[in-house]
């Protein structure tokens, strides 16, 4: 059997700063789905993804947290692996550029481009600010830095110099002999005319930056950010040794519409230098935005996957973000039609489908896929339109064209709603007439079913597993190979495999409520309910890198601000939907207080009540999960999972006590 053809694709190495929303998240899912998609059309795929550890602004964040830099971005690249781990969309390769394989292609690199001519030594002069140390990108003398708002001053360093002015030709031949380089359309004239306008050479090193690869024997020489992350994409599969892999040239570099430049202008250029093979294509997507505007934490409008994931489903969140906007252009996000989508095209289309199928079949059938009779003319178009669909939805997929590849599904789900509305096979009887039609309507609603699952399995990892399994077909879904996929492959006579939850219906209003809670608690972790798993970093890998547990003292009128005072509980009672949380009413003495606390794994709610504890009395007021809370409980964090224990008082301490 010849070897399977290969598949490389890599999303951006994400830069360690900050912590994923939804905008990486979005790349990441695509990744996954093409990966998916690929390995149904008999590809071997290496999917990259990886963490962009270097810089200045890595530096800074790991000198405000206290740190060390090595340890910060240790943190932070468990956070991002944890989540995408979390989220199912683990890659293959998980690059670090502080990882030695990569800062040993980094090195590799320069010191082709030097063999070839493509280094030179110069200097760099440029607006920097003495107090962060750093150069302000594309400032003028007599600008201000725009982090810490002091002037900045005009310096030159000795920087080497990348001679990219070389490459505009070869650039231009290139794109003229690969003219599918660029995705979309729109991006490759924007590069072209860039390109066209002239290139200067490049300084990609840096002596002012001390967190970085060190350039050999030309210390303090550190190679500048972006030469040392676009080169993370070839040390993820073998640097240097990069043939014995087999994996490069790239097939698919997935990157936002904002970084196109470097990976359509530089990138190819650096590998020209090399005399390294150039990747096929890039392409470049749109940005979520929130409400028509950029998200930004400061705006307090970032969108957080985990608490989708958490209320609808990785799948849910998977089929908006590929339905609701086309793959290249912006689109917005909002909750309201994430919720809509979800109840509308998941619970009562793909979702209801499945599930009155499957008990039809089990009702007529004693849950055993019949065999179609003779078939009606309106049995035929159904199979034609699915068959048809087939075609549709892969070459949609090929374009990447995503939301159409859906569409086309969903409408050959419409269409087979549509039929059993009409052919209505619940109300025909038992003779052997009857039971024949019936046979074939629910054979052919069942094998429309079996081929929208194996079409939608990229997109919907997780359900169509479920659906796969309830039609007891044999052999793994992700099995299936799209190129054989035709109508009547239905193995008929098997058994449906046990009932499944798909997508049950949400009430919209309390769905959002939920999520915008939980992504409030995930922002904002340290006015949790109780100070044990919230504040704990151990306890929350993802909030622990960007909020690093630092002992710093604060003076006596600090702590006086903080009100707390001895309460007794009067109710306890578990909250629906949050499994952690304890909903509370709490005697102060002046008042009863209603305090959620995050305790329910470790506490019976009835073994609480008459209990005295301790309460921060003077907390702004929030909500979690939706509920009010109204104060915080104080509790011990114990172990590494941080068990709260909830501290205590003898009989005699009187409710409303101050603790000082
Ligand atoms: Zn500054």
């Amino acid at each position: 059997m010849p070897a399977k053809p290969k598949f490389y694709l890599t999303t951006p190495i994400y830069y360690t700063n900050g912590l994923p929303h939804i905008g990486h998240t979005y790349t990441t899912v695509v990744a996954d789905v093409i990966r998916r998609y690929k390995r149904m059309r008999g590809y071997e795929v290496v999917m990259t993804t990886g963490t962009d550890e270097h810089g200045v602004n890595v530096e800074r964040a790991a000198k405000k947290a206290g740190v060390p830099e090595a340890e910060f971005v240790a943190k932070m690249a468990d956070a991002w692996r944890g989540l995408w781990d979390e989220l199912g969309l683990s890659a293959e390769e998980f690059v670090r550029t502080t990882d030695l394989r990569h800062v040993r292609t980094v090195q590799w690199l320069f010191k082709l481009f030097r063999e070839n001519g493509y280094v030179y030594k110069g200097h760099y002069t440029g607006q920097y600010c003495i107090y962060d140390n750093a150069f302000v990108n594309d400032a003028k003398p007599g600008d201000n830095c725009p982090d810490c708002g002091r002037p900045t001053e005009t310096l030159t360093e000795e920087n080497y110099f990348f001679k990219l002015s070389a490459f505009q030709q070869p650039l231009l031949d290139f794109y003229k002999k690969n003219p599918d380089f660029i995705q979309p359309e729109s991006r490759k004239n924007e590069i072209v005319s860039f390109v066209e306008g002239g290139l200067k050479d490049l300084s990609i090193t840096r002596t002012t930056l001390r967190w970085g690869i060190p350039v050999p024997g030309e210390e303090p020489h550190v190679f500048y950010v972006w030469f040392d992350a676009l080169t993370a994409y070839l040390s993820a599969v073998g640097g240097p040794d990069y043939e014995k892999r087999g994996m490069w040239p790239a097939d698919l570099h997935l990157v936002g519409k904002d970084i196109v430049r470097f990976h359509a202008v530089y990138w190819p250029a650096f590998l020209m230098a090399a005399m390294l093979p150039i990747p096929k294509q890039v392409w470049a997507h749109g940005w979520f935005l929130m409400d028509a505007s950029k998200m930004s934490k400061s705006k307090g409008n970032v969108v957080l996957p985990r608490p989708i994931a958490n209320m609808l489903g990785m799948d849910a969140l998977r089929y908006f973000l590929l339905r609701e906007v086309v793959f290249g252009q912006d689109g917005n996000f909002s909750y309201d039609a994430l919720a809509t989508r979800y109840n509308s095209d998941l619970a009562n289309g793909l979702g209801n489908l499945a599930s009155r199928t499957a008990a039809m079949i089990e009702k007529s059938f004693a849950g055993k896929i019949p065999k179609a009779g003779k078939l009606e003319p309106q049995d035929e178009a159904l199979a034609r339109e699915t068959q048809t669909a087939i075609g549709d939805v892969l070459d949609y997929f090929e374009k990447m064209n995503f939301a159409r590849a859906l569409e086309s599904l969903w409408a050959v789900i419409a269409a087979a709603d549509k039929y059993l509305t009409t052919e209505k096979p619940w109300s025909l009887g038992d003779s052997e007439d009857d039971t024949q039609r019936k046979a074939t309507i629910l054979a052919t609603i069942a094998e429309l079913l079996r081929i929208v699952t194996v079409l939608a399995h990229p997109v919907l990892p997780d359900s169509t597993v479920k659906i796969w399994t309830l039609l007891g077909q044999p052999g793994p879904v992700s099995a299936v190979e799209l190129d054989g996929l035709r109508w009547g492959h239905l193995k008929t006579g098997v058994p449906l495999g046990k009932p499944q939850t798909l997508f049950p219906r949400v009430e919209k209003v309390e769905a959002i409520e939920r999520i915008e809670s939980m992504a409030n608690e995930e922002l904002n972790p340290t006015v949790a309910p109780t100070p044990a798993p919230a504040v704990t970093p151990a306890a929350s890998g993802a909030t622990a890198a960007t909020a690093p547990a630092v002992t710093e003292k604060i003076g006596i009128e600090d702590f006086a601000k903080i009100e707390m005072r001895v309460g007794q509980i009067k109710t306890a009672e578990r909250i629906v939907g949050a499994d952690k949380l304890l909903k509370l009413t709490v005697d102060i003495g002046t008042e009863i207080r209603q305090i959620c606390a995050g305790i329910a794994q470790y506490y019976e709610p009835e073994t609480l009540i008459g209990r005295k504890v301790a309460v921060v009395t003077n907390l702004a007021p929030r909500k979690l999960r939706g509920v009010e809370s109204n104060g915080m409980i104080i509790a011990a964090s114990v172990g590494p999972e941080g068990r709260p224990v909830l501290a205590s008082f003898p009989e005699d301490v009187e409710i409303g006590a101050r603790l000082k």
